[in-house]
């Protein structure tokens, strides 16, 4: 009860950090970066000249990796590892859980004579075979082929991860089943920038813009945390096991004095900011910014942008990174989407961009009417995409803890739409009436003639009520949730582009050769057609109004509001043949991501509702038990002396407890029945048991504002919310 509580707080005061702070003056963050990344500087000297030469062919260009050089890098790999102090090697690998997965090999092999000796060999580095049976395959996989294999993605460098008690290098890897269908995150995000690559070139020729690199997506994911003190955590089965708070009355304090967004940050969580930093440094990670974010405990930490493939593996890193660093500093870092009713959630904003080293991003609207007019292209192109496939894009961010946050009011709905901003929605409406073209008198462009009006490059009144917001040089997808891989938003957005880009190109090449004019005239008229046909897309106002809902009804714009209503969507006609048509994903491995998505979900809140009945009667009805002795025998003794009183604090708590304990009865009956195929399961979890999750909640939370705190035997929202 109280004493685990007590010795929480007494833990928390005596406090003391396990080791010396970090001294940057002697290590700089400068020459810790990269230092456990076989990087290309690391290749460049370690790899004869060829190899090295083959090999970047392969990581810059896409080309295939010729598998001669395999034993070269392997060596050079293992080398550099084992200077390092590596003992293992792994292949890192992103299985459909969101999860990052390990199979660790010893270098070490046995000499036959008694000794052993240190080996990698090329294929060693190239394939690997983990036992892949306990991985959701959705179908895809029959038990008895149970081997999938993971195979080196060359395209991520492999790096190095310390532990007190010894390193290892890990290999970024796909994971896929022995015919070829992709079991992970990471192959459908490969295949996905390919398609990419091959459509927005084919644009950008028309345009007349050339360059030697592939054309790629990049992102920027701001992640946010919670940090709890681990203490709390113990006595809190419902964190420990769900990562959120099944119950919890309200703090008398929450996030209405807006003190903490970038307040000055507590000390101890500084400390663990700067190693998590210091870590992340050494692997490569371009970590930039550290704040406070809106609700009392909430952290915000944000890389630099990257290529998609090596943002998605960092984004991993750094979710592994604040987990295993908060320990250190005894605290628990919270990733769930919505660990407290009542304040604010956590999400991961994806920003999001097209381009590369040499054309800087594609949604930079630039300063020549050259760049202009391709960037109006590419812009009015994703607006078309996400008026096509808003739906997809939703289903990629539908989880069971992202349910939480979706649409309360503190982040998106989850209807999709753009914010693009008064000049540019201004700039669009005209072309959509045809005003461009007419006269310059009315201060409108021409376009591929004329510069666009200055866009703000960072609005800065931003709407952050928007899904989906331009912010000058790329966009912002909001609702992916901070637990996420951000490997699927990015699959489907690649995919959408692809598709809108193929569309576009068409229609241009469609007009055939032509001088600069004419071009400029067709890419007027398809812009105006884009327009048309999409610009319903475009919002600029409040997304949380109630107002907004109705109007989206009007456009047309699907709000899918839940999970079993969004996921569905992956195995739709036209999401089917969007990935199939752009060789991303097949039908098959469509289904079997729906189907693990939605037994995820299923399995999530059924752990929820059985701890959610564990905890109301092994800790809350107890608790509230004890006090309803409590004020019964004061009620008899106040009769004994002769006061006929009739307690009302005492039929307060018997009534709340009573029916606590008949909704905790109902959850079980509910759980014990369950609901046909996996998506009817997932509706009735959603339907039914959801429902009376929180009624078992209301009361207990009920109880909770009643019952002498000294009986209450979970720490309090305030406790675990204030106390750092
Ligand atoms: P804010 O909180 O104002 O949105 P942050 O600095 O927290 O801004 O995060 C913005 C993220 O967007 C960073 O990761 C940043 O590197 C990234 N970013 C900036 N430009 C681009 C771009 N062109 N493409 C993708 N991501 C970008
Ligand atoms: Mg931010």
């Amino acid at each position: 009860g109280i004493q685990a509580r007590l010795n929480a707080i007494s833990a928390i005061i005596n406090y003391k950090p396990s080791h010396a702070p970090l001294n940057f003056s002697e290590t700089k963050p400068t020459d810790v970066f990269g230092s456990n990344v076989f990087s290309d500087i690391v290749m460049k000297e370690r790899l004869p000249k060829h190899v090295y030469k083959s090999l970047k062919k392969t990581i810059a260009f896409g080309e295939k990796l010729d598998a001669s050089v395999a034993d070269v890098v392997a060596n050079a790999m293992k080398d550099w590892a084992i200077e390092k102090g590596a003992t293992h090697f792994t292949h890192v690998f992103y299985p459909l859980t969101g999860l990052t997965a390990e199979k660790h090999d010893a270098f070490l092999v046995p000499d036959g004579d008694g000794s052993a000796i240190a080996e990698f060999s090329g294929k060693l580095l190239i394939q690997g075979e983990p036992d892949a049976s306990s991985f959701p395959s959705g179908g895809l996989r029959a038990t008895f082929e149970a081997r999938g294999y993971t195979a080196w993605d060359v395209t991520s460098p492999a790096y190095i991860l310390e532990n007190p008690n010894g390193t290892f290098l890990c290999i970024p890897t796909v994971f896929v089943s022995w015919t070829g269908e992709a079991l992970d995150k990471k192959t459908p995000l490969l295949r996905s920038l390919q398609a990419l690559n091959k459509q927005a070139k084919r644009v950008l020729k028309l345009f007349g813009t050339t360059t030697t690199l592939p054309v790629t997506a990049f992102a920027g994911p701001e992640q946010e945390y919670f940090l709890i003190d681990r203490n709390f955590v113990f006595s809190r089965p419902d964190l420990l096991l769900a990562g959120r708070s099944l119950f919890g009355a309200r703090s008398a304090k929450g996030q209405e004095f807006e003190d903490q967004y970038f307040g000055v940050i507590p000390r101890r969580v500084l400390a663990f900011m700067m190693e998590v930093d210091r870590e992340l440094y050494k692997l490569g990670v371009p970590v930039k910014t550290r704040h406070n974010e809106v609700a009392p405990s909430q952290f915000e930490i944000a890389p630099i942008f990257e290529q998609g493939n090596l943002a998605t593996d960092h984004n991993q890193m750094v979710m592994t990174t604040l987990r295993t660093v908060a320990k250190r500093y005894g605290m628990t870092c919270l990733l769930h989407e919505k660990p407290f009713a009542g304040i604010n959630g956590s999400g991961k904003h994806l920003n999001y961009s097209i381009g590369n080293a040499e054309l800087g991003s594609l949604f930079d609207p630039g300063d020549t009417p050259h760049s202009n007019a391709q960037f109006l292209v590419f812009c009015a192109a994703t607006l078309r995409a996400l008026h096509k496939y808003g739906a997809l894009l939703r289903a990629t961010v539908a989880t069971a803890s992202n349910d939480h946050r979706l649409g309360a009011n503190e982040a998106p709905p989850a209807i999709m739409s753009a914010y693009v901003g008064e000049q540019l929605a201004d700039v669009f409406e005209q072309i959509k009436k045809g005003e461009v073209k007419s006269s310059k008198q009315k201060g409108v462009m021409n376009i591929g003639v004329d510069t666009l009006p200055p866009l703000p490059m960072d609005p800065g009144d931003r709407n952050r009520t928007s899904p989906f917001a331009f912010t000058g040089n790329r966009f912002e997808f909001r609702a992916v949730g901070s637990l996420q891989s951000i490997a699927g938003s990015q699959v489907a957005l690649n995919t959408m582009m692809a598709e809108s880009l193929d569309y576009v190109a068409t229609e241009l090449e469609k007009l055939g050769k032509v001088n600069k004019t004419k071009f400029n005239e067709g890419v007027q008229q398809l812009l105006q057609k884009l327009m048309k046909e999409h610009d319903a897309i475009i919002f600029n106002g409040d997304g949380y109004g109630e107002a907004w809902h109705k109007e989206a009804k009007k456009r047309g714009l699907p709000n899918l509001k839940t999970t079993p209503e969004a996921l569905p969507v992956l195995t739709s006609k036209e999401v089917v043949e969007l990935f199939t048509k752009y060789g991303v994903l097949s039908e098959a491995e469509l289904k079997s991501r729906q189907e693990i998505y939605l037994e995820q979900y299923v399995k999530t809140i059924s752990t929820e509702a059985n701890l959610v009945i564990r905890m109301a009667r092994t800790s809350i009805f107890p608790a509230a038990m004890r006090y309803q002795g409590e004020l019964a025998a004061t009620c008899s003794n106040l009769k004994n002396i002769g006061h006929d009183i009739k307690m009302v604090a005492l039929e307060d708590v018997t009534d709340k407890l009573r029916a606590m304990q008949a909704e905790a009865d109902k959850l079980e009956k509910l759980m014990a029945h369950e609901g046909g195929d996996t998506l009817a399961h997932a509706k009735y979890m959603c339907d039914k048991v959801l429902p009376a999750m929180n009624k078992v909640r209301e009361y207990a939370d009920a109880l909770e504002a009643v019952v002498a705190d000294d009986l209450w035997p979970l720490p309090s929202y305030q406790e675990m919310l204030f106390i750092r």
